[in-house]
């Protein structure tokens, strides 16, 4: 494990640890946990994003945090989706304004007129591209990952 990867690791375990993750795991319930925690509200918007999809864009308004929630893929794919923003949102990762987030749909919107057999999965991964560094993406990942893991653990040890 290389030194950057042990100490996102390090980062995203105490991250975790200081949360109350339901168990048994239940997003609904540890997304309500963060809106009492953090005072601000979260949505999720359903969006197409793709079986094969690795990461969606948290959007931050003035008392809202915007998460994108994968439809026409496994739950499980989606839970871990939505925790990998959450991850962003948590480590302090910037997220895009509200404006963006209405750019980025009129753009997509545009394509599809353009070339109505593109499904809309397609034309979010032509158009879309990750504004995070690399470093920022894997941190994400893992955060992903240590919550659920922290879940099975607790499950496993009860
Ligand atoms: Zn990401």
């Amino acid at each position: 494990m290389s030194a950057a990867t042990h100490r996102y690791t390090t980062q995203c375990h105490d991250l975790v640890a200081a949360l109350a993750v339901p168990d048994p795991f239940r997003l609904d319930e540890f997304l309500a946990l963060l809106v009492a925690r953090r005072g601000r509200r979260i949505e999720l918007r359903p969006t197409h994003l793709g079986p094969t999809a690795t990461c969606g864009l948290p959007t931050s308004g003035e008392d809202v945090d915007i998460l994108e929630h994968p439809i026409a893929t496994t739950v499980e794919h989606a839970r871990r989706l939505v925790l990998h923003q959450v991850g962003h949102l948590l480590l302090g990762h910037p997220c895009r304004s509200v404006g963006q987030a209405a750019a980025d749909a009129d753009e997509r919107a545009a394509v599809a007129r353009l070339l109505p057999g593109l499904s809309p999965a397609l034309i979010r991964r032509l158009l879309g591209s990750s504004p995070y560094a690399p470093a920022q993406e894997h941190a994400a990942y893992l955060f992903a990952e240590a919550v659920l893991t922290n879940a099975g653990a607790r499950r496993q040890c009860g």
